[in-house]
């Protein structure tokens, strides 16, 4: 017979994590926390837990500074993160890579799909992998559905970096880093990347660097 699902230890970890003032410290790769995958969130931490664990990771993105955390990325294996791009970029990188400012949100259980067969490849980081880009060629356009902390349904159409970052964040809660869908030869410190790959697309780095581009 089945039991119901015990949702104690998922809660006492978050809880566990919320008694440190600040920002949450941030799980690089090598755990196998960021390689196992989620629980779809689905009342594990009752409102008011999900309320200061969302505030939690909304502190935490902004003091890395990054552009979203999932929540594997502190240790905790719930199908929840957040994004916020206010795209601090020149007007010349914007227009090539479509990074358009996106308001703080949060997803719940989001899974995407890609719209089109388009594909855009760009040099991206991950806060689980300090240090180090590399080039990553995703679908141009995605349909994202899942919650917010709500539960109000989310299905949405992004494009250009916006979609970029929907696609990094989900692949987290399912236990993929970028770095598994990266053209490894692209893989460059950010000393490099700001010594030499400044530009707003990564043509020139595939040809000195040896990738393919889509
Ligand atoms: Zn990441």
């Amino acid at each position: 017979m089945a039991t119901p699902r015990d949702h104690a230890p998922l809660a006492e970890r978050v809880e566990e994590l919320l008694a440190a003032e600040g920002p949450l410290p941030i799980v690089a790769a090598g755990d196998p926390v960021l390689r196992r995958g989620t629980e779809r969130f689905d009342g594990q931490l009752d409102p008011a837990l999900l309320a200061r664990f969302v505030e939690a990771l909304r502190v935490t993105m902004h003091a890395a500074p990054g552009v979203g955390v999932a929540a594997p990325q502190v240790g905790v294996e719930l199908r929840i993160a957040v994004i916020e791009d206010p795209a601090p970029v020149p007007d010349e990188v914007r227009l090539a890579r479509g990074r358009v400012p996106q308001p703080f949100r949060v997803l719940v259980n989001p899974s995407y799909e890609p719209v089109g067969s388009q594909r855009a490849a760009y040099f991206e980081g991950c806060l689980s992998v300090p240090g180090w880009q590399a080039v990553v060629a995703r679908h141009a356009q995605v349909r994202l559905t899942g919650e917010d902390e709500q539960g109000r349904a989310l299905d949405e159409v992004f494009t250009g970096w916006p979609a970029r970052i929907m696609q990094h964040e989900t692949d987290h809660l399912d236990g993929m880093l970028y770095l598994d869908r990266a053209e490894l030869r692209s893989l460059s410190s950010n000393a490099s990347m700001a010594e030499r790959w400044t530009q707003s697309t990564p043509e020139e780095a595939a040809k000195e660097l040896g990738f393919e581009l889509p």
